[in-house]
């Protein structure tokens, strides 16, 4: 469980995040939705610069800044919007996943290696275990940052827009992928960019507007207020699809 209590913060004289209350609970997908520059990516990021901040944030009850850059970096993952393109394989990516559990002088067990190996393959990357990550495509590297994640097996699991650059293929899989991690107990928080993927994956919504949170809302609580038309000048509509009814969102004016 992750947990903001009333977090501020001001960068270069500006405030960024005004008294922020969010509350991700286990077992559970979070998204949290807004315009660009509304604050979406710094309150995450609040959580590793906990010294700035006024409030708190607390990490399965204990506050982040009193844990170790370890013990953080065991209960949370956190998988930035910009991926980093490091030349190593596949298989030595999703290992890095298990270092924060490594023994003295980051050797790794061999449940270590099984736990990545596993990862590997419940993302169908088993054919690509080899490959070295600069030569992947967008889709396939972030497919490597999934399985890392996975591999990690952090209780807390942060995603910031994670299907920007994924084709319809990847973000079904994307999808597959925070379901499993939900039914798992995790906490996963995504900060997500399209309101119909968005809708679709949460348990919860909040809305951020320059550097405010919404009170919690369920996806129909979300679609059925006024935010759609006058924070994202969208019209929603409700579609029937083969799994189900769905929200649509469409630009209002179009
Ligand atoms: P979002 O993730 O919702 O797009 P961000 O959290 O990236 O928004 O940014 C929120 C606001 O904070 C933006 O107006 C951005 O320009 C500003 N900002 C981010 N980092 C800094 C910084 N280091 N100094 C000053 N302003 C910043």
């Amino acid at each position: 469980m992750i947990e903001f209590k009333s977090v501020s913060l001001k960068k270069g004289g500006k405030e960024i995040l005004k008294n922020v209350s969010l509350r991700a609970p286990d077992s559970s997908v979070t998204v949290i939705i807004g315009k660009n520059g509304s604050g979406k990516t710094t309150l995450l990021r609040s959580l590793y610069s906990s010294r700035d901040i006024t409030g708190e944030v607390l990490v399965d009850g204990a506050p982040a800044k009193e844990m170790s850059g370890r013990e953080l970096s065991r209960a949370v993952s956190f998988m930035p919007q910009t991926l980093p393109n490091p030349d190593i394989r596949v298989r030595e990516l999703v290992r890095l996943g298990r270092t924060p559990f490594a023994g003295a002088f980051g050797a790794l067990s061999e449940a270590d290696a099984e736990a990545a190996d596993r990862a590997i393959e419940l993302t169908g990357l088993s054919s690509l275990a080899d490959a070295r990550i600069p030569t992947l495509s967008g889709g396939e590297r972030q497919r490597a940052f999934f399985a890392m994640l996975l591999a990690k097996d952090s209780k807390t699991v942060l995603l910031d827009e994670p299907s920007s650059s994924l084709d319809a293929p990847s973000r079904a899989m994307l999808a597959e992928f925070v379901r499993a991690l939900r039914a798992d107990g995790r906490c996963v928080v995504l900060v997500m960019h399209d309101l119909s993927d968005a809708v679709a994956l949460a348990d919860t919504v909040y809305v951020m507007e320059e550097g405010k949170a919404s009170l919690p809302m369920t996806p129909d609580e979300f679609c059925e207020s006024d935010i759609p038309r006058r924070v994202f000048a969208s019209s929603v509509y409700k579609v029937w699809t083969e799994n189900g009814e769905r929200y649509v969102f469409r630009p209002a004016d179009l």
